[in-house]
């Protein structure tokens, strides 16, 4: 029987919907969430995710600003402006969209960000939070899985999950979220002896890896939830093939773009798995969905006191 798909884009449009709600509580009380984005220079795939992001907040009513130094920004620019952000009191988030150039120390600009405002989840004092479970930011590809699996009721309490991928974005955070939801979790990377053995006793196999369809059929126990976070574009006709030989309406969208974008997992595990996110229409939306969510969290926790309350937030 074929997996169950799991539509990110749904579940994503429900957080849309009471994000937005609560954001009109906010903003009625004179309190709208700010979200200040920095994006350098001009990396095509970088504007495309900025460009989402703005629109999302514009979408919710989350005020928005977009700053765009150029390539050739210094560290100490960047540490300025940076900076200015953390004391601007209507900007409750900052969001360093990532590569920065070679020239910038990375690390020191992205510690340099108020973890108040680190909708991110990204500095080591949120990262401390998350995994000593105190209040905070946490990251927001992992936080949209759990969402995933909540919402489509996927018991996790008790649950064995395999992580594969071990990165500080994606495959630690997710590890630690499903650690706190009492699944029995394991974690692995490239170094892992026998993949797929360790992959097969997953009832949850999140797959975080970055490699086109790298898990099959093989890897997947029947029955089990697949979530695929990996984004990879194929732009080779024989790849293309390789995956999607006979599916024509993808046949039909790569002819017309010269791309098609595939996850970490096999279309075959489809005939295996119980349950199964789609790339694309799977964990990206939620990507976005709890950046939202994080600036008004992030909002809530910084300015307290001063905004309403209401019944059911985070
Ligand atoms: P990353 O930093 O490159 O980490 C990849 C991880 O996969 C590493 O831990 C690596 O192991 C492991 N790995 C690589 N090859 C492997 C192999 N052959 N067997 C087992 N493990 C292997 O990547 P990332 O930032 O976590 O992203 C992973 C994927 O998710 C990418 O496709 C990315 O585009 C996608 N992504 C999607 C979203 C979204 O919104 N949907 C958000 C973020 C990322 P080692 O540590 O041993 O090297």
């Amino acid at each position: 029987m074929a997996a169950t798909l799991l539509d990110g884009n749904k579940i994503a449009n429900e957080i849309r919907a009471e994000t937005a709600a609560e954001v009109r509580a906010m903003s009625a009380a004179g309190l709208r969430p700010g979200l200040a984005v920095v994006l350098v220079g001009h990396n095509p795939a970088s504007e495309i995710y900025v460009s989402g992001k703005v629109k999302a907040c514009e979408a919710l009513g989350i005020y928005s600003e977009k700053h765009t130094p150029p390539e050739s920004v210094t560290t100490d620019e960047l540490l300025e402006l940076v900076q200015d952000l953390n004391h601007r009191d209507e900007i409750d988030g900052i969001l360093l969209q990532l590569p920065l150039p070679p020239q910038v120390d990375s690390k020191a600009v992205l510690m340099a960000v108020d973890p108040a405002k680190d909708v991110d989840g990204f500095h080591p004092m949120n990262v401390g939070f998350l995994s000593t479970q105190r209040p905070g930011l946490v990251p927001c590809t992992p936080a949209g899985i759990m969402e995933i699996l909540k919402r489509s009721g996927i018991p996790v309490a008790g649950a064995e999950a395999v992580v594969v991928g071990r990165s500080d974005i994606v495959g630690k955070p997710t590890a630690m979220l499903l650690i706190h939801q009492n699944a029995t979790v394991t974690v692995c990377h490239s170094k892992t002896r026998d993949l797929p053995g360790v992959c097969r006793r997953a009832d949850i196999l999140v797959a975080a890896i970055g490699r086109a369809g790298m898990i099959t059929r093989e890897f997947v126990k029947p029955g089990a939830t697949v979530i695929d976070v990996g984004m990879n574009k194929i732009t080779d006709r024989a790849e293309f093939d390789k995956f999607f030989c006979g599916n024509e309406k993808r046949e039909k969208a790569f002819v017309e773009k010269g791309s098609t974008l595939i996850g970490d997992v096999h279309p075959n595990v489809a005939e295996v798995a119980g349950a199964l996110t789609p790339v694309p229409g799977g964990v990206g939306p939620l990507t976005i969905a709890m950046l939202m969510v994080n600036t008004v969290k992030a909002a809530r926790m910084r300015r307290g006191s001063r905004m309403p309350a209401l019944a059911g937030r985070r």
